[in-house]
């Protein structure tokens, strides 16, 4: 018996744990040889392909050199030219790149920053508003700015109080209205968002218009904007970054799984001018106290300097675009087979909603489908009734065939 303790896995129901042994492409190959399509790119993570030739040759090639180095007062070049490459690639307000390891310390920096800008700038703002149904991570400031819920109810004690606007109906007035009353009455230090598409809480879509007129409140209040692009940044929304759509430069970006092409733990926030000039000063109090071990670890940034090369270099739009083209034909199909609701695509990812009488995250059709999928060969993993289908950008049409059949079989017989 293993004695890992699984994340977001309860061991009590005993459900299969495969092991998988490998991965190409758009699917992962189990210890037992079963070839599995994966569905949700690994957990959103994985955007050209798993075991891309060129960052895998990166990651290889840098393991020749440099394993890891202190990076307070030290650098590397692996982080030198991802650094360089997101200046290039990135919008020309967002100067700035702090590195950290994951997506949830990406978020917890942006906070530190807000509040680090407010602090040091004297305008005697710290509150944070946040949209309901949003998710930023599993520490415990992720969790403040998340939706409440089973998922963080036993760690509520823990949590800080926010402002909440409500998810976008209709033309998202309902948003709109609430931020203007909380920036007005609150004046709080930021405003949170993931940009159009809310993915753990539900692959919950807004037009890009809201995500626009958002912007500019925060602007009119001088409250910050932070877009949380860890999931849908790097393509998945049909553009680099979701807040492209929208015209939109936030003050503060939180960049993460994509980072690397899926391949490696890395991410960034990076910042506008005024956020780092801020912290700048003689004044060794006034730094920005944030780090962790493997900060801007050289072989993660290998990978991220491949990515970027990639995202330079090759058609990744024009993958995206036909992938989202598919996509959004397969939805139309689905959105026609009895009790299928909110049939719905942004970009590359795809979301059904399936009549259910409880559809909460913990409703018995959750593990029926997963059940389905398991023994198809598909990674899909539900969210409550939403089934979802956000996979790597190299996903054929074989492959995407047979996700549509094996969706359709559960819509029509679970
Ligand atoms: C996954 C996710 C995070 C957390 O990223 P981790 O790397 O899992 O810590 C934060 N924000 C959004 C929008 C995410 O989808």
């Amino acid at each position: 018996m293993s004695a890992i303790w699984h994340p977001f896995t309860q061991h009590g129901l005993d459900e299969p744990i495969p092991l998988v042994a490998r991965a190409e492409g758009a699917a992962l190959i189990t210890a037992d040889g079963a070839r599995v399509i994966d569905g949700i790119s690994s957990w959103w993570v994985t955007t050209h392909g798993h075991n891309h030739p060129r960052i895998m040759a990166a990651i290889r090639d840098q393991t020749e050199r440099l394993d890891q180095v202190i990076f307070a007062g030290w650098t590397h070049q692996p982080a030198e030219t991802v650094a360089a490459g997101l200046r290039a690639l990135m919008p020309a307000e967002l100067t700035r790149v702090f590195f950290s390891d994951s997506g949830s310390t990406a978020v917890e920096v942006a906070l530190k920053m807000a509040l680090g800008f407010h602090a040091h700038t004297g305008t005697g703002r710290s509150g944070l508003v946040v949209m309901e149904h949003s998710y930023h991570g599993d520490t415990i400031g992720t969790m403040s700015v998340g939706e409440r819920g089973v998922f963080n109810a036993a760690y509520a004690p823990l949590l800080f109080d926010v402002g909440t606007i409500p998810f976008p109906v209709g033309d998202g007035d309902n948003t709109l209205t609430a931020l203007r009353r909380l920036c007005r009455e609150t004046r709080p230090a930021a405003l949170i968002v993931e940009p159009l598409v809310l993915g753990a809480g539900g692959m919950r879509f807004y037009p890009a218009d809201v995500l626009r007129q958002m912007a500019a409140i925060c602007r009119t209040h001088d409250v910050l904007f932070i877009a949380d692009e860890v999931m849908t940044g790097w393509g998945r929304t049909g553009t680099l970054l979701a807040c492209e759509q929208a015209g939109v430069v936030p003050d503060i970006l939180c960049l993460a799984k994509g980072l690397t092409g899926g391949s490696m733990p890395l991410a960034v926030t990076m910042a506008t001018e005024p956020i780092y000039a801020a912290h700048l000063s003689t004044d060794r109090a006034r730094m920005f106290f944030h780090s962790s071990s493997f900060t801007a670890n050289p072989l993660a940034c290998a990978a991220a300097a491949a990515n970027i090369a990639i995202w330079q270099d090759e058609p990744v739009r024009e993958r995206i675009a036909a992938l989202a083209a598919r996509q959004s034909a397969m939805i139309g199909r689905l959105a026609m087979l009895p009790g299928v609701a909110n049939a719905r695509t942004c970009g590359t990812v795809a979301a059904i909603d399936v009549a259910a009488a409880d559809g909460g995250y913990l409703s018995d059709l959750g593990p029926r489908l997963l059940a389905h999928f398991r023994q198809a060969d598909v990674l899909l993993r539900p969210l409550g009734n939403t089934i979802y289908v956000l996979p790597p950008y190299c996903l054929d049409d074989d492959d995407h065939a047979r996700i549509e059949a094996v969706i359709g079989e559960a819509v029509l017989t679970l």
